[in-house]
């Protein structure tokens, strides 16, 4: 198979081993900076170009959108999903994943356990809203926040609320969350391909810090998830239409509970802390799954 991987440096951990991994496989991979291809889309025969080649023949495509491209890197996808090439994750789904309002509203609904959470735009709600999560500590983070940047603790009711205005202030859309002491600075992550949950991994916050994330120093250990919290990851990634998903799950005095689905999730910490060939599971899938056609909403979304 010809697959392409959309993401800006062949030189990330993650991309490498996808390439790596379709290589070994004996597939042609390659990298796409979703940001150096231009379209042209006209309805007739959607077209990608690629520097001053036209891309033509893929059979599958990896995206890796970062947060910041997130608005052209979709745009590039949407225009493979037009021209037919399987996508391993779908514009559509990822873009849902990118807003945990509208990730969380979803997973709501198909009743997922998570944080309470509470989301308003009124400045005089902000009091019952704090109440509605059932007062502090409590969580504050931006809709589109990642790797732990816009994640805010407040302690006391009083911080909760200066802190909601000053991000109203700034014209920020923030959702204020119930605070999960019992998970103790401690977060599950779960990668998800397909129906499967492939590898997982205990994130520890470093000391002084509640946030898990690896890229804000916290530790990862492998982990046994029990089987509630396995089905958790799958439905969630299934709610949200992806193929492939980073689940954050907290474990708390009511069960899993869900944090957020991440669409790229990064392979370095899994794979070095489990060992296991994660890359090689994701090229599996696709070679299982990628028919010309394929792509669920076409662009449609
Ligand atoms: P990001 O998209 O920036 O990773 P998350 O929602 O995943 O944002 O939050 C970052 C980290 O903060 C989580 O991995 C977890 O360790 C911690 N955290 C987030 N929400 C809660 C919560 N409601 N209760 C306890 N810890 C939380
Ligand atoms: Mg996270």
């Amino acid at each position: 198979m010809k697959i392409a991987i959309l993401s800006r440096s062949p030189s990330l951990y993650s991309t490498n081993r996808l390439v790596e991994a379709a290589r070994f496989k004996g597939h042609e991979a390659r990298v796409i900076n979703p940001l150096k291809c231009y379209m042209n889309i006209t309805a007739h025969r959607p077209e990608i170009y690629y520097r001053q080649e036209k891309l033509e023949g893929f059979d599958a495509v990896i995206p890796r959108i970062g947060a910041s491209i997130t608005f052209y890197g979709l745009a590039v996808l949407r225009q493979f999903e037009m021209m037919g090439v399987y996508c391993l994750n779908e514009s559509v789904a990822i873009g849902r994943s990118r807003d945990k309002l509208r990730s969380l509203q979803l997973l709501s609904r198909k009743g997922i356990g998570m944080p309470i959470t509470a989301f308003a735009h009124s400045p005089d709600d902000t009091r019952n809203v704090i109440d509605l999560v059932k007062g502090a500590p409590l969580v504050l983070k931006l809709l589109e926040g990642t790797q732990g940047v816009g994640v805010v603790m407040a302690e006391t009711n009083k911080a909760a609320e200066s802190v909601i205005e000053a991000f109203r202030g700034l014209h920020a859309n923030i959702l204020v969350q119930e605070f999960i002491a019992e998970a103790g600075g401690t977060d599950i992550r779960c990668l998800v391909v397909g129906d499967r949950v492939m590898a997982a991994m205990k994130r520890t916050a470093k000391d002084g810090e509640f946030r898990s994330n690896l890229h804000r120093g916290g530790s990862a250990a492998a982990i046994k998830l029990t089987p509630e919290e396995r089905s958790t990851a799958i439905r969630s990634a299934r709610i949200l239409g992806l193929n492939c998903a980073g689940v954050d799950i907290l474990r708390s005095n009511h069960g899993p509970v869900v944090m957020e689905v991440n669409s790229s999730p990064g392979l370095r910490g899994i794979e070095e802390c489990t060992s296991k060939d994660v890359a090689g599971r994701i090229i599996e899938f696709i070679e299982k799954n990628a028919k010309p056609g394929k792509t669920k909403t076409k662009g449609k979304g």
